[in-house]
């Protein structure tokens, strides 16, 4: 028995390195004999092979570990299998055949008969794992069983790189009534593949909260790294789960960064939880649960908050509360864990620690009602780092040239009566970035990201007290620039919108009327550029304008790198 598993596993490109007791191997039912690599082939662009072996029971106390060599070069590995669980783990290795890290393998969720799509028997899979390789793709595995387990149909995915995601520029987020949606990575954006079925939608009751249960997704130190193990997910689901696409409706890394999941839009019904219709599925990426326990950031705890509250907003749920969920049948609190609905650890301990102050910050940003006043307020923060990097002394600013500067942690108010007010926001180094938000009472939150813009100009003007000022610049360049600035106590900051901002396609010597210094201070210009070509020349002039005469005060050169 074991000279015959030996040698179809080796006739296999699968090692059976390390029998802890030969009696593991003398029991187990393993038929490797069948196990056939399956030629790689080009999901939609991703490089996608199996590795379907078939079966293995072992003892208490007995385990294997085996080696299998990657048929293509793998950036991402899941597997599956039918059966249970005793313990579990493996990791990616290198082309030196050293491991990249050893991810636990989990019972697997999310598995009810209507959540399965088209590419295996309902139900089929019990137990599954997703990681990744940083650095370089992976050339082989190894997969450590213990007993007892008895499992069939082990199938091992590999996914190789898809085209690396390069991350877009956010754009502002659309003004409209009630609470704001966050800024979401499209699917276009991680470079999702087509889903293979269609969608179907649901009343949005409930907002669930998962976990991915792999630790390599909260290694992910780059949005790219972010949006490849988004695409590595959906593979996962699609090509080892067996569903139609990604079964999340939303995932968010650890940098607070929101990916849009599930295709079809606002409402579409995910698979998630396997209950599912009612439910927004959110899943953030990482293993908050023994043996990794991952601390949740403060970044992706503010990003489940805002797409919690905006959906909250949107639909009318009580975000402390319990409602009718279709899919469950009964009753449940509004914003529950995974755990709560069906028979898993997800989203593992200390990330389900989470939900009762989750639910009590999304309230907290919602208790705005109906009033005469109320007060705007929000961070500052990097877009492209998440909404954990807070600015420091970026300029948030209303269209009554009202200002404000962000505190040590990036937070801004604005006590303000009723209305609507455009906002706009800035600091030195980054573009502006443009909301409207509206109030009607109590607090209403509006966290602006900034998008950077490195390389460009900062040119700093001592205007004259009492002086009204303007800032020009001269240059030929066939970009387009932005003005920003950061606020200086009594200088009111330049009208934004329609030509306050932005100068298309510079020509000539342009010059922008920032406002009336009203007393001294120091104005730092920051020109944004963008597309500028390679070693064009900026000149940046500001004069000030007394009695009619404009005198130069200072200047500043800047050459695109
Ligand atoms: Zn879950």
């Amino acid at each position: 028995m074991k000279l015959e598993i030996l040698a179809a596993v080796h006739l296999a490109a699968v090692r059976l390195v390390v029998p802890v007791r030969l009696a593991a191997v003398g029991v187990a039912t393993a038929t490797f004999a069948s196990a056939v690599l399956a030629a790689p082939a080009v999901a939609q662009g991703l490089p996608i092979a199996t590795t379907p072996l078939e079966g293995l029971r072992l003892a208490a106390g007995e385990s294997i570990e085996l080696e299998l060599d990657a048929p293509l070069p793998a950036r991402s590995l899941g597997l599956w299998w039918r059966g249970d669980l005793g313990e579990a783990w493996f990791e990616l290795l290198d082309p030196n055949g050293a491991g990249l890290g050893v991810q636990p393998i989990v019972a697997a969720h999310d598995l009810a008969p209507d959540v399965v799509g088209l590419d295996r028997p309902a139900g089929a899979a019990s137990v599954s794992g997703l990681t990744h390789a940083y650095g370089g793709p992976a050339a082989g595995a190894r997969l450590t069983l213990v007993g007892p387990t008895t499992l069939s149909g082990l199938t091992v995915v590999w996914i190789g790189p898809g085209a690396t995601p390069l991350q877009p520029t956010p754009l502002p987020v659309a003004a409209g009534a009630g609470y704001p949606k966050p800024f979401i990575y499209d699917r276009a954006s991680w470079g999702a593949l087509a889903p293979q079925c269609g969608v179907s939608y649901c009343n949005t009751t409930h907002v669930a909260l998962h976990h991915s249960a792999s630790s390599a997704d909260f290694q992910a130190s780059t949005w790219s790294q972010a949006a490849a193990n988004v695409q590595s997910i959906q593979a996962y689901h699609m090509f080892t789960n067996g569903w139609c696409d990604v079964g999340y409706n939303y995932l968010i890394s650890k940098q607070g960064w929101i990916f849009e999941g599930r295709a079809g839009g606002d409402d579409v019904k995910g698979a998630h939880d396997g209950k599912n219709c009612g439910s927004m599925g959110v899943c953030v990426m990482g293993y908050f649960h023994p043996p990794v326990n991952n601390a949740p950031t403060a970044a992706l705890l503010e990003a489940f908050g805002e797409l919690a509250a905006w959906k909250c907003d949107q639909q009318g749920i009580d975000p402390t509360g319990s409602a009718f969920y279709a899919g469950l049948g009964a009753v449940e609190q509004t914003l529950y864990g995974h755990r709560d609905v069906s028979a898993t650890a997800c989203p593992g301990d200390s990330l389900y620690a989470e939900l009762p102050a989750l639910r009590a910050d999304v309230d907290g940003k919602l208790s705005g009602g109906v009033g005469t006043s109320g007060t705007l307020k929000g961070v500052l923060y990097d877009a492209t780092l998440g909404i954990g990097a807070r600015i420091a002394g970026g300029t948030v600013a209303l269209s009554d040239g009202t200002f404000t500067t962000s505190a040590s942690d990036g937070y801004w108010e604005f006590p303000l009566p009723a209305g609507t007010y455009p906002v706009a926001a800035t600091a030195p180094g980054y573009r502006v970035a443009h909301s409207s938000e509206t109030v009607t009472g109590g607090d209403v939150w509006e966290s602006l990201g900034l998008v950077p813009s490195p390389g460009s100009p900062t040119l700093v003007v001592t205007p004259l007290a009492g002086s009204s000022f303007a800032s020009s610049t001269g240059a030929s360049p066939s970009s387009a620039v932005w003005l920003g600035y950061a606020g200086v106590p009594g200088i009111p900051p330049v009208p934004f919108g329609a030509a306050g901002d932005l100068w298309p396609h510079l020509a000539t010597l342009q010059t922008v009327y920032l406002g009336s210094v009203g007393g001294s201070g120091v104005l730092n210009v920051n020109l944004q550029v963008s597309g500028a070509p390679s070693g064009l020349t900026l000149h940046l002039q500001c004069y000030v304008l007394t009695a009619g005469q404009a005198r130069l005060t200072n200047g500043a050169a800047w050459q695109a790198p």
